[in-house]
């Protein structure tokens, strides 16, 4: 694992907008971000799911949280805009953005790649982050050190057969963020890194390696350390990076 012991008021102050915050990881980084003492905007696509990350993080008695829903595969530029004006109205900031979610695809060879689906997985996994990160910009600009997060995969460095549209839309991701990185490297505070998580014990791990004995992976709260660094201030001058968040 990345090692890295956070102080308990990491966070406070902040205002965080987790994507695909209902499940897997970016459930458990809600509410890690929470516990050191960040207002978490958990957006998703399953309300229910949202729901009860919201009750876990209240009963817990962490700073309120707040529930966005929105499907990532179907929002306009316009759904963007709005979601970065409430943003604006209700919190006047936004100090870290953490790109997770995505969709798996299939995995299958390129040659039958079936085409409609290609294009969802583009849509979730690059298209929304790009649209979502135009959007918030600006409000991110005004925070006093904020913190873009986008999250990779072993098969987004280095490509791996039948891994498809899912792999080349992390290849994209790493991309997008170097870019981003060096773009706002001049004139802004704003630093912007991937994390790869490695193989954590969630939905998606589990449809991509049926056979795979689930029990031997981390937990997603296990690998929180390098979310909660890049997050936190003590990640100030990392700017640019691919990180792994378990030891490869
Ligand atoms: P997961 O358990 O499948 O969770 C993905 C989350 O994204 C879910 O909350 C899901 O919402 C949400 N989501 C999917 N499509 C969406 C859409 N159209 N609009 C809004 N939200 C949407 O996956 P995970 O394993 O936690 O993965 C999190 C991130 O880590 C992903 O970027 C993944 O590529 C990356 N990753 C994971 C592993 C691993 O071993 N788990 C390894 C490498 C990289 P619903 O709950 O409503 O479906």
């Amino acid at each position: 694992m990345f090692e890295y012991t956070p102080p308990p008021a990491l966070l406070a102050e902040r205002v965080i907008l987790i994507t695909g915050a209902g499940d897997g990881i970016g459930r458990a980084a809600a509410k890690s971000f929470a516990a050191h003492g960040a207002t978490v905007i958990l957006l998703g696509r399953t309300i229910s799911k949202l729901e009860a990350v919201y009750d876990e993080i209240e009963q817990a008695g962490h700073p309120q949280p707040a529930i966005y829903p929105m499907n990532l595969e179907i929002a306009s530029p316009n759904d963007y805009e709005n979601l970065a004006n409430t943003l604006e109205t209700e919190f006047k900031r936004l100090d870290g953005l953490l790109h997770n979610a995505s969709i798996l695809g299939t995995l299958t060879p390129l040659e039958h790649y079936e085409i409609d689906l290609w294009y969802q997985v583009m849509q979730v996994n690059l298209n929304a982050p790009f649209l979502l990160t135009q959007a918030c910009l600006g409000l991110m600009k005004r925070a006093k050190d904020a913190s873009i997060v986008f999250t990779s995969s072993s098969v987004g460095r280095k490509g791996r057969a039948y891994w498809g549209a899912y792999s080349v839309s992390k290849f994209a991701t790493e991309g997008f963020m170097q870019i981003l990185a060096d773009e706002l490297e001049v004139n802004t505070t704003i630093r912007v890194n991937s994390i790869n998580p490695g193989a954590t014990r969630t939905a998606m791990r589990a449809a991509a390696y049926p056979g795979e004995d689930y029990k031997t992976l981390p937990q997603p709260e296990e690998i929180m350390p390098l979310y909660l660094y890049l997050m936190g201030p003590e990640s100030s001058e990392v700017n640019g990076q691919a990180l792994n968040a378990q030891q490869m």
